[in-house]
């Protein structure tokens, strides 16, 4: 057995996500996570909610509602979502939560103890009726460049100038819209990147078995133009981590907090002291996730992200975790996706453009779209959600190929011989063929698994589930009944079997399902089926089952239409 540390990238508190963010990372952890442990491994799944910095700030404002408030009742939204869509975390934390300051804090104090900070006086904007420092985007103003009036401090959307606020004619705040601006003084903390870049590149090095989109992506940050920079990790902001220096004060920094990239990852750590403190444990029992020196040592740590994330997870958490000079886990392997487009576009957050995570669920239960999006995942290349291929996908792989057969198999059982598994017969060449193609399938959707290959692992299962039918489909017991129902005992006692089988294997892709199924033949053994012979006689004869309700209904062509209609652009 081994033990094995999963963490998915942590959502961003402001709003609901769209399913494109659901599949970047989320949910591939969750079909990982499921399969681990059903495969006997001693796993701890992590994911959290980001909830400090301005957008937080300015989304609590925007709501009237004191921003530890709004991210409270955020992170139940989002935690409600999560259980919906039957995401499996141990712990979905907080990273405004007491665990994530202390460790923030430590890491910081570490890391200057070190010589790994650096104090840089810099100018910024402060608008004196906001009481604060504006960040770069939340000062507006006329581009000098093509005269556009909503230019913001970083960049023109209009002509796609880079700017700096001080370009900015008649430059005034985004939030009150204030120009009672001035420049002032102010220091920030550097976390320097640059010393640690040696060790970060031969630590990136030693990952041969990294996928290429994510070394790609990090070798980019590393030595592109003039490589790596170093990163100010502190912001003049009310709502964060206030930046200390282990548990003392730091001098000068007073009233700052630390940027929400730097305590961010984190997180993961401190999210999983959260589940520890949740649950009553002891600091032993987090920390023999996380510490090397207290028994993380033959941990090993897979991280789940979107391609945007991969510079932080390569590069900026592990120099943080580097340069504490403490014998923290380091990240062993990084599986990252690209994008999912949606019906010919992109996801909108902002204009409300696709399926968001709580309409999703509002139409369809969770397995429709836990099947859709990791057979379809993002992982080679840009994938897209299209309303045509998700009806084909539903109606064809979860309706007609797998609710099909446990229908027709339950019930033609209990027409013809009662719900209990029949006896009499014996199995022959066909039942020995298929047993052969289920354990070479089976193997492979494993090995698929093990590998994180999303898409392959699915292909594999719907292989998997098709040959269950094909086989009935040949050997035909409802005619056979006629003639030799012996023989058709025989094959239905395997056929009950079989949808034990799919149960356990499908669980990590469509838990809700196989659990009917599991309910449905009447048993809680969801031992993985090694050998695929003696899993087909795990049901004896005479064992009872019920027939499942309908397992997956299908889309129709009005609902499809009506669904694309709906979700085309500007959420209500
Ligand atoms: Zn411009």
């Amino acid at each position: 057995m081994a033990r094995i540390l999963i963490t998915s990238a942590i959502p961003y508190i402001n709003g609901i996500k769209h399913l494109g963010n659901l599949v970047g990372s989320q949910l591939p952890a969750d079909l990982f996570a499921r399969y681990m442990r059903a495969r006997g491994h001693e796993v701890m799944f992590i994911c959290a909610t980001d909830e400090h910095g301005t957008p937080a700030e300015l989304a609590a404002a925007k709501a009237g509602k004191p921003v530890d408030e709004f991210c409270a009742e955020m992170h139940a939204v989002q935690k409600d979502i999560a259980d919906g869509f039957r995401l499996s975390f141990d712990h979905f934390g907080r990273s405004s939560s007491p665990r994530n300051h202390r460790l923030t804090q430590h890491f910081a104090g570490a890391l200057a103890e070190n010589g790994f900070i650096e104090e840089v006086s810099e100018k910024q904007v402060f608008s004196i009726a906001d009481n604060r420092f504006l960040p770069d985007r939340y000062i507006e103003g006329t581009c000098p460049n093509c005269g556009y009036d909503k230019a913001r401090g970083d960049q023109c959307e209009n002509c796609t100038k880079q700017l700096d606020p001080t370009d900015l004619i008649n430059p005034r705040s985004a939030i009150s819209g204030s120009t009672e601006l001035e420049v002032r003084e102010t220091k920030h903390l550097y976390l320097k990147q640059r010393s640690l870049r040696a060790d970060l590149e031969a630590w990136i090095d030693s990952k041969t078995d990294w996928p290429v989109l994510t070394t790609s992506i990090a070798k980019k940050w590393l030595n592109d133009g003039d490589g790596l920079q170093d990163r100010g990790i502190t912001r003049d902001l009310h709502w964060g981590v206030p930046v200390k220096k282990g548990d003392q004060p730091w001098p000068g920094m007073e009233g700052k907090v630390f940027y929400v990239w730097f305590d961010a990852p984190i997180e993961y750590i401190a999210a999983t002291a959260e589940w520890a403190d949740a649950h009553g444990k002891a600091d032993a029992d987090w920390e023999r996730w996380w510490r090397t020196d207290k028994g993380a040592e033959d941990v090993r740590y897979v991280q789940f992200m979107g391609k945007d994330n991969v510079p932080f997870h390569t590069l900026s958490f592990p120099a943080t975790i580097m340069g504490s000079r403490e014998p923290w886990k380091l990240v062993d392997y990084i599986k990252s996706f690209n994008y999912l487009n949606y019906d010919g576009g992109q996801f909108s957050t902002s204009q409300g453009r696709g399926v968001f995570m709580d309409q999703a669920l509002s139409i369809l239960p969770a397995d429709y779209w836990r099947w859709w999006l990791l057979s379809h995942a993002p992982e080679n290349s840009d994938s897209e959600f299209t309303w045509e291929n998700f009806q084909t996908s539903v109606n064809k792989d979860l309706a007609d190929v797998l609710g099909n057969l446990v229908s027709r198999v339950t019930k033609f059982c209990r027409s013809k011989f009662g719900e209990t598994v029949p006896a009499g017969g014996e199995f022959g060449p066909r039942e020995a063929a298929l047993i052969a193609e289920l354990q070479g399938r089976l193997d492979a959707y494993s090995a698929c698994m093990e590998a994180m290959e999303v898409r392959k692992a699915a292909i594999e299962l719907r292989g998997i589930w098709v040959a269950g039918n094909e086989y009935l489909q040949a050997a035909a017991p409802w005619t056979v009944v006629k003639t030799d129902p012996e023989q058709a005992a025989a094959m239905i006692r395997l056929a009950l079997n079989l949808i034990r089988v799919y149960a356990v294997i499908s669980q990590p892709f469509i838990p809700d399902a196989a659990a009917s199924m599991m309910a449905g033949m009447g048993t809680e053994d969801w031992s993985w089926p090694e050998d695929i012979a003696s899993a087909l006689q795990v049901l004896p004869v005479g064992h009872a089952f019920s027939v499942p309700e309908v397992l997956f209904r299908k889309i129709t062509d009005e609902e499809r239409a009506e669904w694309q209609q709906r979700f085309s652009g500007v959420r209500a």
